[in-house]
């Protein structure tokens, strides 16, 4: 146990252990071993952060400062993120099997995230309205005051960053609460901003469990607003605590992306994407293009090309630079998509490539489904797995039909090299995001989001704005 790293909680700026001295193991799933522990926050541990971060908000600096000295604070944060990228990733890597250059990308959207956010905030600009009536009337956008976070497992930093960053942007104090099954980078980043000169209260880390940690702070009423990225389950939970007292929500939750490639594709990158969609990341993403559907006219040859390139993937370490696809991040969740996989055979699909690999590893290979009923489970349920479904189409119609049939709407991907069909269909599918040839590019002045069982509200640019302050419209006589 002695040589074990350990991840305490970011109080204070300090690294702290849990009041009552409580820790859990932290796993690295390719080598299926315990390499680190972490404190196991508990109530007592919610209300030390929550102090901490209500203080440094009602008298501290950060809400006072101005906007272009809060901006540069945060961008030495990114610098420092962006000088120790290879550290960072190398917790990602080792604490969710998550290939090195993958997660390498993970740090460099991550700091993307935190410059970006400096900058929106120190540009913005609000709006003044002349009125008829003798009077100007503008609107102010300040701080909202304290804000509980609560990230997910699957990018540990990166989905951390893109709360964290415009929650402290806009002058509020924030308090973060990673997964349990990934702690490492995110506590990381809070000792980071500790040495990039932020006052004490403003970045606090929480570890532990979803409850009773996360749901101490999504409860608590000292906290202003409640940002949460995980599965749509647990947001109902979140969003259910947070009424409480009140509190606005931002809830970012699981997906069922349909992915359409139509006849008049370009099939090459038709094909290079549906891999990126499904299994990158060993497919554990919100994004994932897990059901596609691809037109009949080119169905057994996209089938047959899309199979190849799963199987030219490098399943391996994901410290070595061959590998892009590793083992899932965690027993419990290899255990959920075997299922998912298993029930698929009894429920009479056709595997085309994939299953459980043999070895007795974490690893579900790149999969390739097809001939399930629209009702199975597999099709219908997030999976969060490299499990793909696929499904054939004759018209547009259907293929709209098929892709907007679920409760989510995260997002979705068409495929065509019809200019008009792009814009038709992409305007038709309900979704918070629509990828007309191409997938998982982001332009952070938009909107992010989904639609049914996958969220409620955008973040994005002035979305974020909208969350994370509290508009104020002052009325102004300029007639004497
Ligand atoms: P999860 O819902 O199990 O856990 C997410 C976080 O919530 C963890 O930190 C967990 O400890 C915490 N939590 C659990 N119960 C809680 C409670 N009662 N109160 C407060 N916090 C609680 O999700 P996960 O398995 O970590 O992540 C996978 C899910 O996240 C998938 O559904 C995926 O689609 C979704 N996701 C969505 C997006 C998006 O942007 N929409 C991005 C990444 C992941």
């Amino acid at each position: 146990m002695a040589d074990l790293e350990f991840f305490g909680h970011i109080v204070d700026n300090e690294e702290v252990e849990s009041i009552d001295g409580k820790r859990f193991d932290v796993w690295n799933p390719w080598k299926r071993e315990v390499w680190a522990q972490a404190a196991e926050g508990g109530e007592k541990d919610a209300d030390r952060a929550i102090t901490s971060a209500r203080k440094a908000f009602d008298e501290g600096p950060w809400p006072r400062m101005g906007r272009v000295e809060r901006a540069k604070m945060i961008h030495r944060l990114a610098d420092l993120m962006e000088a120790r990228a290879d550290e960072i990733a190398t917790l990602d890597s080792t604490n969710m099997a998550k290939p090195f250059e993958q997660a390498k990308h993970d740090v460099a959207r991550s700091v993307w995230n935190f410059r970006f956010f400096a900058d929106h905030q120190r540009d913005s600009v609000g709006e003044v309205y002349p009125m008829d009536s003798g009077h100007h009337s503008y609107s102010e956008f300040g701080p909202a005051g304290v804000v509980a976070a609560i990230s997910p497992w699957n990018f540990p930093l990166m989905m951390a960053s893109w709360k964290i960053a415009p929650a402290i942007a806009w002058g509020n104090t924030c308090i973060i609460k990673p997964s349990e099954d990934t702690p490492a980078s995110v506590t990381y980043l809070g000792g980071l901003a500790a040495e990039a000169g932020f006052p004490p209260g403003v970045l606090n880390v929480l570890n532990g469990y979803g409850h009773p940690a996360g749901s101490a702070i999504t409860g608590d009423d000292r906290v202003d607003r409640v940002t949460f990225t995980g599965s749509s389950t647990t947001g109902k939970a979140v969003m259910a605590s947070a009424a409480t007292h009140l509190a606005p929500v931002s809830l970012e939750l699981g997906g069922k992306g349909a992915n359409i490639v139509f006849a008049d594709a370009d099939i090459d990158n038709a094909v290079y994407w549906a891999v990126e969609a499904i299994f990158r990341n060993a497919g554990q993403i919100c994004l994932a293009g897990s059901r596609l559907f691809v037109q009949d006219a080119i169905y057994d040859e996209f089938m047959k090309r899309f199979v190849d390139a799963a199987e030219a993937l490098t399943i391996g370490d994901p410290f070595d630079p061959a590998t892009n696809f590793s083992s899932l991040a965690s027993k419990r969740h290899f255990d959920k998509v075997v299922s998912y996989v298993e029930g698929a055979r009894d429920l009479g699909g056709t595997f085309h490539t994939g299953g459980i690999a043999e070895d007795g590893s974490w690893v579900v290979k790149p999969t390739i489904i097809d001939g399930l009923a629209l009702d199975a489970a597999p099709y219908c349920e997030e999976i969060f797995g490299p499990v793909c479904v696929v499904n054939r189409f004759e018209t547009e119609e259907e293929a709209v039909h098929l892709a907007n049939d679920t409760r989510y709407g995260l997002n979705a991907m068409l495929f065509t090299e019809n200019l008009s069909r792009a814009h038709r269909v992409a305007s038709k599918l309900r979704a918070g995001t629509v990828w007309v040839n191409c997938f998982f590019i982001r332009d952070l002045r938009t909107p992010f989001g989904g639609v049914g069982d996958s969220g409620v509200g955008r973040e994005g640019g002035n979305f974020s704005r909208e969350f994370f302050t509290e508009p104020k419209a002052v009325v102004m006589q300029i007639t004497s």
